[in-house]
């Protein structure tokens, strides 16, 4: 990644659900690439996007009684305005329904179509009608649709098909020669293993007839593109290929940032694609982990979902920056808590930095008036150490974002903070304040001009950090448009006064156990009358029938015979029981509750039910018999 023009990219996000933990994580790494690289003087493109084409986005559309379009225009903004409120800075925002790029996938189908790659077969597996797609054996749960549990029909129909097979020798090789193309090399060899059996060709497209929300064939109305070789293409359309300026700067230098669920559509279907259409292949795939939610170390407002934009309204968004970026190793999985998030916040970015920062602002004001103090020689040792160590991580900094190190970087940078604080330890400004002017003087400037190297080379990883120490320093500058050779040592002003802000960290005092037990001091809710609990018509029920519910993960329709008559209930038990345990179950049921439609279904009445910290979800039962319609009180 030496290359003097760098092109970066996050996989376009699926329109089928809002911004989580994971998009954050790749969209925060790639925006940590762009801006190291944009510092360290290179020409940087950066996309990122969403997908919007495909069964599920109709599906999920269909569902929220939208047509696709206005449905992934929705989505498609939810995740354009996360981007911003992070303060990401891609240069630009891809959807795959815009006119440049549904005609470039269909020029690009052509071509290969004309070169022969591209062919009329038949295809035949197992469908889910309810999905309304094909499932292979793995995917089925004893041969039955994980979702619906209902065993699929074996269909056969005419399809089109790319000749992967014909690149199979190909890739080979170059993954062979080429051992930096998928980064880290676990995913390399998992697509080489892949690759030792016969690769098959890939179905590329789906009859209008089951699914008319894609982009047509060019050459066949009868069909839409199947979503990868749809959304693929966007690396290219992102950058205005074939005829952009943009497209001849940085392409093939592209640098795809993906999480390891999507190694084989990128790894295989698409360099073989670009062969087939006559196109360079990119320069390197990088693949990342999963974050592991630990939710029994979270706080309960933050829900049971990790919106992005909760952390950082209540942590600060460098914090988030912080701990993902210093927390995984690029290519392992990591845990993600709350707890986690606060002991980070906690020790090294208040403590280490942030009272690193604030100490040595109000020395400057105590002891200077708030001057920035002048460069004097000549230094001492320790003067000559600390500079030592700053050159010294400012040279080690672009070879661990090289390698994707990002817990290295800011290893090292808390190397240089901890430094700076033995620094002031050991040189005492407050002693030398009582003796020694022209010592105090010499020792705040070296602190002075550590911090300002400290706000330059963070700036890429923490911006609103780098910018606020910047700031407090009394440099007007803007960090985005500063360059590393600025954080050489004494390149920085020696004239004009600090403005010491508000501290850049507030710690949370006593931590995660604060933020826990500040909820459960909330007041209990409110007493009611006996009256009050008397409106509630409490039942006993017998769950008769259980179906799942096209399209919801944790939503199970009931029939419960509440005395003479039978009901539909809707109960967020899917995932939590079987069936076949629910069926002939007694339970309690709210009888009078208003009617509410969930996903499509008319539900008259609740199911009653426990819920543990950690979203296990307990039914209540009657501990001995009795008849269905019996009242509770
Ligand atoms: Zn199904």
């Amino acid at each position: 990644m030496s290359e003097r023009t760098f092109y970066v990219t996050t996989p376009i996000y699926y329109v089928n659900d809002v911004p989580h933990l994971g998009h954050a994580y790749t969209t925060i790494l790639a925006d940590t690439l762009a801006r190291f690289k944009r510092f360290t003087g290179h020409r940087v493109f950066f996309l990122t996007g969403t997908d919007e084409h495909g069964n599920k986005i109709a599906q999920a559309a269909a569902k929220a009684g939208e047509a696709p379009k206005a449905y992934a225009d929705r989505i498609s903004a939810v995740f354009r305005d996360t981007w911003q409120a992070l303060n990401i800075t891609h240069n630009a925002f891809i959807r795959t329904t815009d006119p440049p790029h549904r005609r470039l996938v269909q020029y690009l189908l052509q071509r290969i179509y004309d070169r022969g790659d591209i062919y009329l077969g038949e295809y035949g597996g197992k469908y889910c009608f309810g999905c309304e797609r094909f499932y292979t054996e793995r995917e089925l749960e004893d041969g039955k649709c994980p979702d619906h549990q209902v065993e699929p029909t074996f269909i056969k129909e005419q399809n089109y098909f790319f000749r992967m097979s014909k690149y199979q020798g190909r890739l080979v090789k170059h993954l062979e020669e080429k051992p930096d193309f998928i980064r880290p090399e676990r995913y390399r060899n998992e697509v080489l293993a892949f690759l030792r059996d016969p690769l098959e060709d890939l179905c590329i497209s789906r009859p209008v007839s089951r699914l008319s929300w894609g982009i047509p064939l060019p050459f066949d109305a009868n069909y839409v593109t199947y979503v990868w070789f749809d959304a693929l293409i966007n690396y290219l359309s992102g950058l205005g290929y074939p005829d952009s300026e943009d497209s001849s700067t940085f392409w093939p230098a592209a640098n795809h940032l993906i999480a390891k669920d999507i190694v084989k559509p990128h790894g295989i279907y698409w360099p073989t694609m670009l062969w087939a259409a006559e196109i360079p292949l990119y320069r390197h795939l990088h693949v990342h982990g999963y974050w592991k939610v630990e939710w029994g170390k979270m706080s309960k407002s933050l829900g049971n979902v990790i919106r992005p934009l909760d952390l950082t309204q209540k942590y600060g968004r460098d914090t988030l920056r912080y701990f993902l970026l210093r927390e995984m190793v690029f290519g392992l999985d990591a845990s993600f808590s709350e707890e986690a998030l606060i002991s980070r916040l906690n020790s090294g970015l208040a403590n280490d930095l942030g009272n690193l920062v604030s100490r040595v602002l109000t020395m400057i004001e105590k002891y200077l008036g708030g001057r920035i103090p002048q460069r004097s020689n000549p230094d001492s040792p320790d003067d000559q150490g600390l500079v030592h160590i700053a050159e010294a991580i400012r040279a080690s900094l672009s070879r661990a974002v090289d390698d994707l190190a990002f817990n290295r970087a800011l290893e090292s940078l808390w190397e240089l903070v901890s430094a700076a604080n033995k620094y002031i330890d050991t040189s005492k400004p407050w002693e030398l304040s009582k003796k020694d002017t022209q010592a105090l003087e010499r020792v705040l400037y070296h602190a002075w001009e550590i911090l300002r190297i400290l706000g330059l080379l963070l700036s890429p990883f923490l911006p609103d950090t780098g910018q606020a120490i910047t700031e407090q320093l009394g440099i007007d500058a803007h960090v985005e448009q500063s360059r590393i050779e600025q954080a050489a040592w004494g390149e920085g002003p020696t004239s004009g006064k600090i403005r010491k802000g508000p501290p850049l960290f507030p710690r949370i005092e006593g931590g995660f156990a604060a933020i826990r037990g500040q909820e459960e001091d909330q007041p209990a809710m409110s007493e009611i009358s006996l009256a009050e609990f008397q409106r509630l018509d409490l039942r006993v029920g017998e769950i008769l029938i259980v179906e799942p519910i096209a399209g919801s993960k944790n939503l199970l329709k009931l029939t419960v015979r509440v005395g003479t008559e039978d009901r539909t209930l809707v109960a967020g038990l899917q995932g939590q029981y079987n069936a076949d345990a629910l069926i002939g179950k007694k339970v309690a049921v709210v009888a009078n509750l208003a009617p509410a439609k969930l996903m499509g279904v008319e539900s008259r009445g609740m199911v009653l039910a426990a819920e543990d910290a950690e979203g296990r979800i307990v039914l209540l039962s009657p501990d001995r018999d009795i008849p269905p319609g019996s009242k509770i009180r």
